[in-house]
């Protein structure tokens, strides 16, 4: 039997890579079931950029316009020294038309792709699946409800820490690349720090400070180094709180007040930098999508649209491959890897050093460009 006349998916994750996967999917005329951890889509976090390819792949979803109509203000990004005064800036205020990168709130390009897929795909939530076994023409997946789930090929759409990724492939943590450093990220009501449509920085050696203003809400990030992985429990929010403060107290700027945002009980993101290696992104019937195959880290500021371009990517290689998921799946890490490893290279190396300098040298260095107007973001 061909894979055409089976044609039936099972997505594991149900975010940007896991919908747009499903909504290529649907397209192809794949059965898909989404199975999703959480109770329903995980919302929240930093606006998506959304660049390059990514903005003719939306196109052809027929998601252009409506993303254009929700695009945030283009933004100021200034680099202040301890006074506050502006070390350099990134102009991206010049107006442009929707052929052109722009910034959009995770949850309205959720929502878009919420709707893309509404009532054509089953989306199954609070569940996860323990169990994948590979058969001749079929995966079978088990649910931790028990429930067993049969499907042509299996996608894992389910982030970094890809549940997925361990049942395929069971390699442990050993795809995760730790960039040497931990960044909490916590959105709040607008904080009068900055102006809105504006994003300042403020860089020590081994420490930055970020804020990102809009016209109702301001992101406060701040990063440091560490030369190696820390020892912590993610659910021990008290921990984590102390870590940032241990890292923070006592330095100037801004950082004072982002710093009594850190204690209230309101929920926060923190994570170490890490990008996500995989020597292979798929295996027999199953293949990894976004995050879960390769993170190219917040860093990157790609991730959303990284997510968007493989989805698309795997289905043009599985129209092109119909009746062979081998041929296709090679098709798909063949094409996209170099520009995966390209992005994920420029992150680790030069965004890190711009974003993140580790060093008063790479902290001068930085600065240097700056005022020669020598980077771009
Ligand atoms: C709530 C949230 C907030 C975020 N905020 C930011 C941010 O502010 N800045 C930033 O740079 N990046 C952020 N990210 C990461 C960013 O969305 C991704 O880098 C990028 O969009 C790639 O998307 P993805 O779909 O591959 O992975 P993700 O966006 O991580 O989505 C993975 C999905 O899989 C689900 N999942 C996880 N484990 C399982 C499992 N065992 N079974 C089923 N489903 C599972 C998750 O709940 C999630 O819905 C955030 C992600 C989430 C989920």
């Amino acid at each position: 039997m061909t894979q055409t006349e089976l044609r039936t998916a099972l997505v594991s994750g149900a975010n940007f890579a896991g919908l747009a996967t499903a909504f290529w999917l649907k397209g192809l005329g794949y059965r898909v079931t989404i199975v999703e951890t959480a109770a329903g889509v995980r919302r929240g976090g930093t606006p998506v950029d959304i660049k390059g390819e990514t903005v003719g792949i939306l196109e052809r979803m027929g998601l252009l316009d409506r993303a254009w109509a929700k695009r945030l203000p283009p933004r100021a990004f200034t680099f202040r020294g301890a006074d506050n005064e502006t070390l350099g800036a990134i102009d991206h205020t010049a107006p442009k038309d929707r052929t052109h990168d722009f910034e959009i709130h995770r949850d309205d390009l959720l929502d878009l792709l919420l709707d893309a897929v509404d009532g054509s795909v089953d989306i199954i939530y609070d569940r996860s699946i323990v169990r994948l076994q590979e058969h001749a023409d079929q995966m079978s997946a088990t649910l931790n409800d028990g429930s067993r789930h049969d499907a042509t090929l299996v996608f894992g759409c389910d982030g970094n820490r890809s549940n997925t990724r361990n049942l395929v492939f069971d390699d442990g943590d050993a795809a995760s690349y730790f960039m040497g450093g931990y960044f909490y990220l916590k959105v709040v009501r607008e904080t009068g720090l900055l102006p809105p449509d504006t994003s300042e920085v403020f860089s020590v050696p081994g420490r930055t400070a970020m804020l990102n203003g809009y016209d109702d809400r301001t992101d406060i990030c701040l990063a440091f180094r560490a030369d190696s992985e820390i020892a912590y429990d993610y659910r021990d929010r008290a921990r984590l709180r102390r870590l940032v403060h241990e890292h923070f107290d006592g330095l100037g700027w801004k950082v004072p007040q982002m710093l009594s945002h850190v204690d209230d009980e309101e929920d926060f993101y923190f994570d170490r930098a890490t990008q996500i290696r995989m020597p292979n992104w798929s295996k027999g019937r199953a293949a990894l999508v976004g995050d879960a195959g390769y993170c190219v880290s917040p860093i990157a500021g790609m991730g959303g649209s990284m997510a968007i371009i493989g989805a698309a990517r795997l289905a043009d290689a599985l129209a092109q491959h119909a009746d062979d998921h081998a041929a296709a799946f090679r098709a798909y890490e063949d094409g996209l890897r170099p520009f995966v490893e390209e992005v994920q290279t420029r992150a680790a190396t030069e965004g890190m050093a711009v974003i993140f300098p580790a060093s008063a040298h790479e902290l001068a260095e930085r600065d240097r460009k700056i005022a020669a107007n020598e980077i771009a973001l």
